[in-house]
Formats: structure tokens, C-alpha cells, sequence
């Protein structure tokens, strides 16, 4: 049976490999919707490749670019906030959430508030908004599916388990391409160094942040929002060579794990066919080969950021969304060779400790929290030393 597709983000990593295993299962997908922000022809060419009624771009001023690009096609295309949201609300099966950062949310909730099934890449969405998205899931009969590899690995180890029964739920981190470097290395690490991660191909922010670990701090957050065990049954371990992608133990001790290959084709299809599953065309995971799977605790002293996030949402109300802001310009200014890579997580830091807001309640309000802790975090940024 054909199902129809919106995918926000559909220029990025995640937009990629979902995109793949659309392409190669043609008859099972109506492509509804693609958006981007700025990326005009890639996304235009690849509306035209899989016959999409619409594609959207973020930034208004790439329309006239996508116009142009899609002209003679019958595509519709549109730009701007507000057209994302438009775009999110058209009535689909699945809609993938698969936008960089709080720019994310808003879509998100437009799908969430339409009822939609949603495949949740978009990590910062949920961080930033917490309950208010979890609770408009629960109010418009919504459902979010984990795509995260992470989340996605403790949604079916959580099939056929009541989380009451849950003891604890592990989440496990690669520990990024810095993990055995020496601290005075780490500190002079380059944007280049950073985003070339040991065993997951990503795109450039999420890469920064498995590098500084703040992506295993987002994630403790989105776990706690998908999962709600209570944070001390939440506990993060490195395991370098990213096979056992999270675990469930329960009350008798038993401990059910996912594995499978590092690649985001996986935890995808598995969104995408649920509650069936696909094929994908990964090779079978070879145990023999892998050899042996190790674990660690993470180093919060060399990398500070799993316990910032767990001290923002131990505090919770705003505390989440201005950490992820603030790590969000932080990402940028590094990206662009503005500030050493350890202050990236310092500038999170610094803006959690300098600002406070009322916990936000709805939508405009997490916006407006969003868009004060980029400002106090540019602050940072100008005031601050560079390293
Ligand atoms: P990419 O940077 O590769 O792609 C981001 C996508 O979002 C692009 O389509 C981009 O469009 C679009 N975009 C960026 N900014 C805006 C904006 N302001 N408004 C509208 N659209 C925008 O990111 P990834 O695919 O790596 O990650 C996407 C999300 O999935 C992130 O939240 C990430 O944390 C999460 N995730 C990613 C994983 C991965 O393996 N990549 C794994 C698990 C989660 P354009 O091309 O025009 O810039």
C-alpha cells in the first residue's frame, strides 16, 4: 500500500538516508512535502526526483532561487517559517522530522498538533520544548517515533515491556573523535578534527556535538522525554565501537540491547515500516569480525557536557532550551573558526548560569527563551577569551 511522505530536512544527512530507502522502495512512498532552509537547487532536483507536491525552502530569500529551479516541473514551492509549518501541517502518513536544531520545532509541532506520525530526528525540537511537546503528542493523539539511534534502540527494547517494569535504561555513546586524545590536544582541535567522527557519517553540528559529547547530553534529555523512568534509572556509557546502540534492563536484571550497523538506514527503516519492518540494503552485522565490544564511563572532567545537561534538566522549566541555544551558536562560532573547541561547551555553561527564565508553557514562549539565550550566548561569545 502506498503511504505519502513529508520529509523536513530533506537536503541534510538524515534527509539523505531517508531519502534512500524511499528511492529504492518506489511503489511504497507519495512524496507529499520536502523542505530545506537555504539549499535551493539540491532540494528543486530532488522534488523533481521523487514527484513531490511541494517543496519548501526556510530562508525566504533562497525562493526565488527554488522558483526558478523547479520551473516548467508543476511543483508548488513556497519559503519561510510560516511555509514550513504549512508544509508540516499537510495531512500525511509519516511525516520525518529531520531539520538541524530549534529551527526544527515549530514544524514539528505543526505535525504534532495535525496528529501526525512523526519519525523524530529533530533531538533539539523535544529538548527544547520537553513536556509541552510531549504533552500536545498525548492532547492531539500523535505519535512520535524515536529515530535517533539511540531512542530508536530503547523503542524496541521497550516492545512488548511495561516501563514499570524498567530498572534502568542505558544509553550508549561513541565518545566521538576526541576520546583518547589528551586534554591540551582537544583544546586545540580544529572544525576539520571534529566533524570527522570515528563511525557515523553526519552532518556538521551533530558531529560537533558527539565531539564535545553535548549530543549524548541532548539525548539523556530527549530520553527522559520519550522515557519517563526518572533520571537516576537514566545512565550514559561509552562504547567506542558504536554496535550495541542502547539497552533496557528491567526489574529481574534481565538486559535487552539493540544492535546493528552504524548507519542511520537503520533506525529510518525501522520508523518507516513500523510497526512492520523493511528491508535495508546493510550488510549483516559480523560479530566475529567486530571482535570484542567495550565499555567506559564517561570522562566528565575532559568532557563536561553530559553533566551540564543533566544539571539542565535536574533544574528543567527553561533550562533545557537555553542549554540547547546556547550550545546551537556556540556549534556555530566554532564551526566558523571563531572560538577554540572547549569553549564551546563553556559559552553553554556561562549562558545557563547568566540567564533564567519562567518555565515556558506553550510554543511562543519556548521561542522567545530560544531566541534571548542566543542572544546572551553571543554576549558570551564577544565578551569571553576565544579558547
Ligand atoms: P544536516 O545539517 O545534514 O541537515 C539539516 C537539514 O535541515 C538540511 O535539510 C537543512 O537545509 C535543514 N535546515 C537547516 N537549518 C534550517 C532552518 N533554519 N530552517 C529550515 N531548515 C533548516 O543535519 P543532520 O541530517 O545531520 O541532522 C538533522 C537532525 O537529525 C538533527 O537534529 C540531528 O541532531 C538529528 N540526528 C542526526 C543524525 C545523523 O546521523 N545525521 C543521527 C541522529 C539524529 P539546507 O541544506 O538548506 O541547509
Amino acid at each position: 500500500m502506498t503511504r505519502s511522505i513529508t520529509l523536513l530536512g530533506a537536503t541534510g544527512s538524515i534527509g539523505a538516508s531517508t531519502l534512500d530507502l524511499v528511492r529504492r522502495n518506489p511503489d511504497d512512498w507519495q512524496v507529499e512535502a520536502l523542505t530545506a532552509n537555504c539549499s535551493a537547487k539540491e532540494l528543486a532536483a530532488l522534488a523533481r526526483e521523487f514527484g513531490a507536491k511541494l517543496a519548501v525552502v526556510g530562508d525566504e530569500s533562497c525562493l526565488a532561487e527554488l522558483r526558478e529551479a523547479l520551473s516548467g516541473s508543476g511543483i508548488e514551492a513556497a519559503g519561510g517559517a510560516d511555509a514550513l509549518c504549512e508544509a508540516a501541517r499537510r495531512p500525511v502518513d509519516m511525516t520525518v522530522a529531520a531539520i538541524v536544531g530549534c529551527a526544527g520545532l515549530a514544524p514539528t509541532m505543526a505535525a504534532v498538533e495535525r496528529g501526525g506520525t512523526i519519525a523524530l530526528a529533530n533531538k533539539e525540537a523535544l529538548v527544547s520544548a520537553g513536556s509541552v511537546m510531549t504533552l500536545a503528542v498525548a492532547k492531539h493523539g500523535a505519535t512520535l517515533l524515536p529515530t535517533d539511534s539511540e531512542h530508536n534502540a530503547i523503542f524496541q527494547c521497550l516492545a512488548g515491556g511495561k516501563i514499570e517494569d524498567v530498572a534502568r535504561i542505558t544509553l550508549t555513546a561513541s565518545g566521538g573523535p576526541f576520546r583518547t586524545w589528551e586534554r591540551s590536544a582537544i583544546e586545540a582541535a580544529t572544525p576539520e578534527q571534529a566533524v570527522a567522527h570515528p563511525n557515523w557519517s553526519m552532518g556538521a553540528k551533530i558531529s560537533v556535538d558527539s565531539a564535545t559529547m553535548m549530543n549524548k547530553g541532548l539525548e539523556y534529555i530527549e530520553a527522559h522525554h520519550l522515557f519517563p523512568v526518572g533520571l537516576d534509572r537514566l545512565k550514559i556509557v561509552v562504547h567506542p565501537q558504536s554496535v550495541i546502540h542502547s539497552m533496557v534492563e528491567y526489574r529481574d536484571r534481565s538486559t535487552l540491547a539493540q544492535l546493528g550497523p552504524s548507519d542511520m538506514r537503520v533506525p529510518i527503516a525501522s520508523c518507516l515500516a513500523w510497526p512492520a519492518r523493511m528491508e535495508t540494503p546493510l550488510e549483516p552485522l559480523d560479530l566475529a569480525r567486530i571482535g570484542e565490544l567495550t565499555f567506559q564511563a564517561p570522562d566528565e572532567e575532559l568532557f563536561p557536557a553530559t553533566r551540564i545537561a543533566r544539571e539542565a534538566i535536574e533544574a528543567g522549566g527553561a533550562a533545557p532550551a537555553i542549554l540547547n541555544a546556547a550550545n546551537e551558536i556556540a556549534v556555530e562560532a566554532f564551526l566558523a573558526g571563531h572560538i577554540g573547541f572547549s569553549r564551546i561547551t563553556a559559552v553553554a555553561e556561562e549562558t545557563l548560569a547568566r540567564y533564567d527564565a519562567p518555565p515556558p508553557d506553550n510554543l511562543e514562549n519556548i521561542l522567545a527563551v530560544d531566541s534571548e539565550a542566543r542572544k546572551r550566548a553571543r554576549e558570551a561569545l564577544e565578551t569571553a577569551p576565544l579558547v
